[in-house]
């Protein structure tokens, strides 16, 4: 199978009917994608599961590292069936939302939020379809009734989603869907899990409880898509391993306005604490029915990559459009050329002398800063943890960084990683030997040649497995 270059940016790709067979899987991750991602809003865990089992077995047969993210609902809210050809609401108009399920008509609509009529307040705003209709409560019965009024009309469909941005939410971040979701995406060989409508860094410390409790692996990505999140953003980076900036509802909770400028800080903190982030939603949206991108989809991603972004995101692209192949295809050019045009200089982390990680920080950002400083074309690192890779690649450096492991499932957890190309690796011998094997390996595959430099990092001596505390420099010979 032809890969196309390898970009620094990552691309992930959601699954659904429009790529999920074997030949179309195949297809995506020869144009270019780094991570699929399984989203538990639709399909069920049988189809979820042949889908992984389509992708691991496409990684066994060509070498590659493509890894799989599964995506938690969370707690959406949405209207449920409603009258054939939708309900015309105008501006004005008065409509309940109740508890008892229905066909919504005119008169009311059923919502699937129990605590709705309880937790809402007379004057918020309720938001439907991604902020296309807009309500205010003008009265709530504190039990199972709420009576809106209409601010911006249009035509109300069935199962659309409902943004309430200004109600405390008491829905607990995992549902009992997500639970049971989460219970079957255990089992599974998945390298990340992602919650949704993420409010506090308590919400993700439950998650990583139950994820550790299975003995399971997986990393936890934090969706940002709550203006509570955004409030919180330095906790929830901390106690996430990545996070995304989930623009679809983001851009319906907070004023809209506000997601470029949220989309940039939360890169700019992410990279300062090396956590890889990832941009997602309408970045190539036209492409769900046209052959090629908009001038303004061909911006936005440009852009993410020049923000920074580990990487970016396609969702109905993907999962439902026409075009999959040829819209990733499309994201790899648009990435390739914006990363001609690097200039990520002012974004560099430095490590915390207060971090109890400190020692091995300062060699990682180390080897990361050499690396530009003598041109080194490859910075070598091994990694049980995943630790090393995250840190160089949080400093952006030119050096391409091959990271070595002799876990299949951490490279394939890597692979989201900003730059980071994988390589399998198990043998256990000497430091020196290491070095040897690693710049073998990159020679056969043509990333360095004779003559040029190659930085390794590593840990001495090697059998007492301590964290990152050495750092070498080699000319291949
Ligand atoms: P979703 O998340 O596609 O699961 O809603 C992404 C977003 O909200 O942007
Ligand atoms: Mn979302």
């Amino acid at each position: 199978m032809h890969i196309q270059n390898q970009q620094n940016t990552k691309i992930v790709a959601t699954v659904g009917p429009a790529c999920s067979s074997r030949e179309n899987l195949e297809r995506l991750i020869s144009a270019g994608v780094d991570i699929f991602r399984l989203n538990f809003s639709h399909g069920n865990h049988a189809g979820h599961k042949e889908v992984l089992d389509r992708i691991l077995s496409l990684n066994a047969e060509h070498g590659t590292h493509v890894g799989i993210l599964a995506d938690l609902q969370g707690p959406k809210l949405r209207v449920g069936k409603v009258q054939e050809g939708g309900i015309p609401l105008e501006p004005g108009d008065e409509i309940l939302f109740v508890l008892e399920e229905c066909i919504g008509d005119k008169e009311k609509v059923f919502m699937n939020y129990e605590h709705f009529a309880k937790d809402v307040e007379v004057g918020e705003r309720v938001l439907c379809d991604d902020g296309k209709l807009v309500f205010e409560v003008l009265e709530t019965d504190k039990l199972g009734k709420v009576k809106l009024k209409t601010i911006y009309g249009g035509i109300l469909q069935s199962n659309k989603g409902v943004n309430l941005p200004d109600t405390n939410i008491t829905l607990p971040a995992l549902t009992k869907k997500d639970r049971t979701d989460l219970e079957f995406i255990l089992t599974l060989p998945v390298n990340w899990i992602a919650l949704s409508f993420v409010r506090t860094a308590d919400e993700v410390k439950e998650l990583r409880q139950i994820i550790e409790s299975k003995g399971h692996r997986a990393k936890i990505i934090s969706k940002i898509e709550k203006p509570q999140a955004v409030k919180n953003i330095k906790s929830i980076i901390k106690a996430s391993n990545a996070i995304m900036v989930a623009r679809g509802d983001l851009g319906v909770e907070v004023p809209m306005e506000q997601v470029p400028t949220i989309q940039k800080d939360i890169i700019r903190r992410c990279i300062q604490r090396a956590r890889p982030v990832i941009v997602a939603t309408q970045m190539m949206e036209s492409m769900m029915t046209n052959p090629s991108p908009s001038r303004a989809e061909i911006t936005d991603v440009a852009n993410a990559v020049l923000d920074g972004t580990d990487a970016v995101m396609l969702s109905g692209e993907t999962s439902v459009g026409k075009h999959p192949v040829e819209t990733v295809q499309a994201m790899n050019k648009i990435i390739y050329e914006a990363e001609q045009h690097y200039q990520l200089k002012d974004r560099r982390p430095k490590a915390d002398k207060k971090s109890n990680t400190y020692h091995s920080d300062v060699v990682c950002i180390s080897a990361a800063e050499m690396s530009d400083k003598i041109g080194a074309k490859a910075i070598c690192g091994i990694t049980v943890s995943g630790y090393t890779a995250f840190k160089v690649s949080s400093y952006r450096p030119k050096g391409k960084i091959c990271i070595f492991s002799s876990s299949q499932t951490m490279l394939k957890t890597l692979n989201l990683v900003w730059g980071v190309r994988c390589f399998h690796y198990d043998k256990f011998t000497t430091t020196d030997g290491t070095i040897t094997d690693t710049i073998t390996i990159l020679k056969e595959k043509e990333i360095v040649k004779q003559g040029d430099a190659v930085l390794n990092t590593g840990s001495m001596p090697i059998e007492k497995r301590f964290t990152t505390n050495m750092l070498k420099i080699t000319v291949v010979e």
